[in-house]
């Protein structure tokens, strides 16, 4: 079962009362009314009982349904191929430095080879390592377009060749 029951089960357009929608839902009362006091969940708390718009309760519910799905451990990334949290092929990433505190943790998929990333906290990083082989990138996008550049001007001096080649 999931933590959360599907939002599909409440009417955007009902207003429910904390009773209701907890037995909408199969959730306990105190649930509902810890929701709206401690989660965020909006109700019209001026009068009694409070009142919730379906509405609401689905975004709510929405909300609560991508950070459960979402949950991943530390050494593990979510392949947008698979659907599925993965670990790294080979138990091997790369690590790239984006901000002082945080940066972008790449590695492939062990069963589709996509390329997943996900955003770590540099803090971190120890536990990832702990799990799996973590390779620290420096960033140098300069580097980069260098070396784009000079494969772009040898592929055209090779096509001229090949043309004279040709004609000769
Ligand atoms: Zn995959």
């Amino acid at each position: 079962m999931p933590r959360f029951p599907a939002p599909s089960r409440i009417k955007s357009h009902r207003i429910y009362t904390v009773w209701e929608a907890a037995e909408a839902l199969g959730r306990h009362r105190q649930t509902i009314i810890r929701w709206i006091k401690e989660k965020g969940l909006i109700a019209d708390r001026s009068q009694r009982p409070w009142l919730i718009r379906g509405s609401d309760l689905k975004v709510f519910l929405g909300q609560g349904r991508k950070k459960s799905r979402c949950k991943l451990n530390l050494h593990q990334l979510y392949c947008l191929g698979c659907k599925l949290p993965q670990e790294p092929d080979g138990k091997f990433a790369d690590y790239l430095q984006t901000t002082p505190s945080s940066g972008m943790l790449s590695a492939l998929c062990p069963d589709c080879g996509c390329i997943m990333n996900k955003m770590i906290r540099r803090a971190d990083l120890g536990a990832v390592r702990a799990k799996i082989a973590v390779t620290v990138q420096q960033a140098n996008p300069r580097l980069v377009f260098c070396t784009d550049a000079h494969s772009n001007v040898t592929f055209r001096d090779e096509d001229q060749t090949h043309v004279k080649t040709r004609t000769r």
